[in-house]
This record gives structure tokens, C-alpha cells and sequence, in this order.
């Protein structure tokens, strides 16, 4: 039977099938190398279409994928022969600022919460590229510049509704389904469909500024251990980061969130490293700040990128880090984590990595599939180099699904997770992802 005929007659969204028009649009990715078909993709409009399209997937025996921002590099979204749920039609965000929160629908993108809540000043953690989305990047934890001061977007969501396997539609917070509401803050989609997200904002204001100081990598070892070395001790409006790119130069630099003259001493340390080859210190509004990297992260290249999360960064592990700029190919960077991300207990939430103190990237992207080997291998190679001081890895950038990736990312929570998995999903209808089996 079609998915369309076994949608109920109240369903109010839309169904595309192989050859309809929109079709090679909706099942294209971030990553331009997933080239997946599902049988069907079922544009729900509203939760009662969510629960529709899971009933139905599941009488069919199709597997599910659930599109949020499309973002996933894998292309988890994109179920082969399978039912994509594409939430890209809710995408709304409704804010109360009184309340300082926000109703976020399971389908939008950072940009739109950022662009709901700035007009009253308001704000909460959100990820660097503004057309991620939301679902995934909460799913799976959500780091960006705000999470120094106030943890990561998981630790300011303070309710989930979700569609369940069996098709039902529950909250999931401190006082609804305990379980459900701590897997759901780091697990990934494991564990149902999230149609809303209710987030807690904060007064952040609008400004923020963005310093940055190209080096010769060559000689850029000092430099490079000078700036790292006071990061996590940096006050929290503050995050460190450093970008190498292969064949050119070290970048070293900070992102403030907040009045930007506050900064001011942060961007004498950073002026006090050495004569830079160019220097670049920039006042911006946040949601500028946000947008910045849309453009050279935009959808349809393909793309690899390995990551690693680590406590501590020898003299050994930043040499591993400037040999990206030997390389032909890719870029690497390293961004600060600890202050409100550490603040919370690693068994409070799903996500267990609150000891990291840096997060490291190893990316490139590239047109043509004759590449692809070279690129990944090379990505692969110089991420090795930093392996021995991983400590774990972000679920929403791990790069390879097996197994002991997985276990990697889930850490110390993972027990936990197949528990709860077991509960909600015993028949792992919500499979891909960074896939956690029920016990
Ligand atoms: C350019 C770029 C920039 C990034 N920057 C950051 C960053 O700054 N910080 C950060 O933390 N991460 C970042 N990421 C990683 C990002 O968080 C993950 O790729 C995340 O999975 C993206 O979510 P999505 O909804 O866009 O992706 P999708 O591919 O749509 O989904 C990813 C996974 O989440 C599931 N999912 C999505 N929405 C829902 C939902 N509503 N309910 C249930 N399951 C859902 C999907 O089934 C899939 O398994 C970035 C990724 C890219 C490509």
C-alpha cells in the first residue's frame, strides 16, 4: 500500500515519491556525497502528522529517517528506500519574553531561534552556522559560543515533545518521563521524533566581537601554546579557539560575547603573541556573529570531517595539530570548552564529556567523487595524530558509525542510554542516528 493512502485523511502535510517535483530537492544534505532515495518523503505540518507518518513507516516496515537542518555528515537524515519524516515545515519559534523561553518546533534552524530571540535581547546556546538545526544539534548536545556562559543548548532545554515509536505524543521534562528527558539531552534521535523544543533564554544582549591574529604556522609553536594554555581559565563571555589550514597560516583568536570593551584585555594577550601577518579585531552584532560561517559552510560540497574531544593538549599534541598545515588538503581547528559546560554533573544529562576541555576538527571539502579517498584518508591521518589524547567524541561529529565510535561518543552514559532505549524504542525504529540498541 502507498504511504500516502495509509496516511490518515487528517493529515495536512505533504507526500513526495520518487519523480515528484521537489523530490531530488528534499532528499539532498548538507553533505553533497549522500546520495540517498528514500520511497517517501512526508512533509508533516504539525505533530499529529508525525505521529501519522511514524504509524505508517512502521505498518509498511520502511525504515525512518528524520530530517531536521539536513546538517547530519553522514546523512542520517536520508533513509534508502525508507519514509523520511522532513521536518522542515515546522520551523517556527514563538518567545516569551517574560518567561525567558522559547517554543522551538523540532524543525528549525538556529537561525530562526536566534532571529526570534535577539530582538529582545535575549539568547540561549546555539551552534556557529546558522542553518544547523535545531533538532539534531540539541539531540546531540550543541556547543557554540554562548556555552562557556551558559552550558550547552541540551542544558537550557527544559521540556521536549516527542512522537514515540509506538506513535504517541509525550512531554519529556524534569517532572514528565525523567528518563526520556535525560537521554534525550545528548542521546541523539534515538529516542522519538522531537516536534518541540522549550528552551530557556538569557539576557546576552546583542554584541559580541571576534579577534583573530594570523601566524606563519612555521613558527607559530609558542604562540600556539601561549594562547591555549589560558583558555579554559579565560572569563566565560570568552571562547578561545585555533584554525590551521593546509599551506596557510596559523589563526589564533577569541570570540566575546557581550559588550565588546569588556574584551579589551583579552585582545591585548592576543595582540602580545607577536607581530602577526594580519590581525583582525572586529565588534559585531551576535546575530552577525552567528552568520559568519554560513556562507563557506554552505549545503552541497561533499565533506569529512573527524573530531576528537580532548582534556589536555601536550607539546606533542599541538605538533600533531600544526602538521595540518603541511598537508595538501583540509583545514583543523580547536575550541574551548569548559566553564558552564563543566559546571554540570557528567551523569545529569546524556551527555558525559564535561571534562573536555577542547574540541578538535579535522574537515575538507571537495566537488569531485574521484577525490573522495583522498580527502577522507587524509582527514583520517592527520586526526590520528591527536588520538592519543582523545578522551571521547561529540556525538553530532562522529564521522564513522560503528560501533566503538559510537560507545566513544556515548561514554559513560551509554549503559544508561540502552536502558531508556529499551523503554521507548525495543524495536530501534529510530536507527539511524549514532545508533544506541536497546539492552
Ligand atoms: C556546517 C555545520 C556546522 C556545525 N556547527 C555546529 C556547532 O557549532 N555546534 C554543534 O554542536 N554542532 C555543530 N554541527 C554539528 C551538528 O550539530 C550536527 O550535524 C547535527 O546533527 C545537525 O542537526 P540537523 O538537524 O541539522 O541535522 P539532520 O541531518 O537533519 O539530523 C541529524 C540527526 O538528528 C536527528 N534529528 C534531527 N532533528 C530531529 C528531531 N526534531 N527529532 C528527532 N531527531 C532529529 C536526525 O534523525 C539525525 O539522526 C555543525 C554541523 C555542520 C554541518
Amino acid at each position: 500500500m502507498p504511504a500516502a493512502a495509509a496516511l490518515p485523511v487528517a493529515f495536512t502535510g505533504e507526500v513526495l515519491v520518487p519523480g515528484s517535483p521537489g523530490y531530488d530537492e528534499a532528499r539532498a544534505v548538507w553533505n553533497g556525497a549522500v546520495d540517498r532515495r528514500p520511497a517517501y518523503v512526508v512533509r508533516c505540518a504539525d505533530p499529529q502528522d508525525v505521529r501519522a507518518a511514524v504509524t505508517v513507516a512502521r505498518r509498511l516496515g520502511l525504515p525512518i529517517g528524520v530530517r531536521g537542518g539536513g546538517h547530519s555528515a553522514a546523512g542520517h537524515a536520508v533513509p534508502d528506500g525508507g519514509l523520511m519524516i522532513d521536518l522542515s515545515r515546522m520551523a517556527g519559534v514563538v518567545v516569551d519574553p517574560p518567561a525567558r523561553t522559547a517554543q522551538v518546533q523540532g524543525g528549525a534552524l538556529l537561525g530562526a531561534m536566534d532571529a526570534a530571540t535577539q530582538p529582545f535581547g535575549l539568547a540561549t546556546t546555539a551552534g556557529i552556522v546558522s542553518h544547523t538545526g535545531i533538532g539534531g544539534l540539541a539531540l546531540g548536545g550543541g556547543v557554540g559560543w554562548l556555552a562557556r556562559q551558559l552550558g550547552l543548548l541540551c542544558d537550557n532545554v527544559v521540556g521536549f515533545e516527542v512522537v514515540t515509536a509506538a506513535g504517541e505524543l509525550v512531554r519529556a521534562s524534569a517532572d514528565e518521563h525523567p528518563d526520556l528527558f535525560w537521554a534525550l539531552r545528548g542521546g541523539g534521535g534515538n529516542f522519538g521524533v522531537v516536534t518541540r523544543f522549550d528552551v530557556a533564554l538569557h539576557d546576552v544582549g546583542t554584541q559580541a566581537l571576534s579577534a583573530e591574529v594570523d601566524l606563519r604556522a612555521a613558527d607559530g609553536f609558542g604562540a600556539l601554546q601561549e594562547w591555549l594554555g589560558g583558555a579554559v581559565d579565560a572569563p566565560r563571555p570568552a571562547t578561545f579557539h585555533a584554525e590551521v589550514l593546509a599551506g596557510g597560516p596559523l589563526t589564533l583568536g577569541f570570540v566575546w560575547v557581550g559588550p565588546p570593551d569588556a574584551a579589551d584585555p583579552l585582545v591585548a594577550r592576543l595582540d602580545a603573541l607577536g607581530t602577526p601577518l594580519t590581525r583582525r579585531v572586529e565588534p559585531l552584532s551576535y546575530l552577525d556573529l552567528q552568520r559568519r560561517f554560513d556562507l563557506p559552510t554552505a549545503h552541497g560540497r561533499r565533506r569529512y570531517a573527524k573530531s576528537h574531544l580532548v582534556a589536555e593538549l601536550p607539546d606533542a599534541a599541538l605538533t600533531a595539530f600544526l602538521a595540518h598545515a603541511d598537508a595538501e588538503i583540509g583545514a583543523a581547528s580547536l575550541m574551548t570548552y569548559g566553564g558552564a559546560i563543566a559546571d554540570v554533573d557528567p551523569a545529569a544529562t546524556a551527555f558525559p564529556h564535561r571534562g573536555a576541555r577542547f574540541e578538535y576538527d579535522a574537515g575538507a571539502a571537495w566537488d569531485d567523487p574521484a577525490d573522495d579517498e583522498r580527502h577522507v584518508g587524509t582527514c583520517r591521518a592527520l586526526a590520528a595524530g591527536l588520538g592519543p589524547w582523545s578522551t571521547g567524541v561529540y556525538v553530532n561529529a562522529v564521522a564513522e558509525s560503528e560501533d566503538a565510535e559510537v560507545r566513544r561518543a556515548y561514554g559513560s552514559s551509554y549503559a544508561r542510554l540502552r536502558a531508556v532505549k529499551s523503554q521507548w524504542d525495543p524495536d530501534n525504529v529510530f536507527a539511524l542516528n549514532a545508533n544506541i540498541p536497546p539492552a
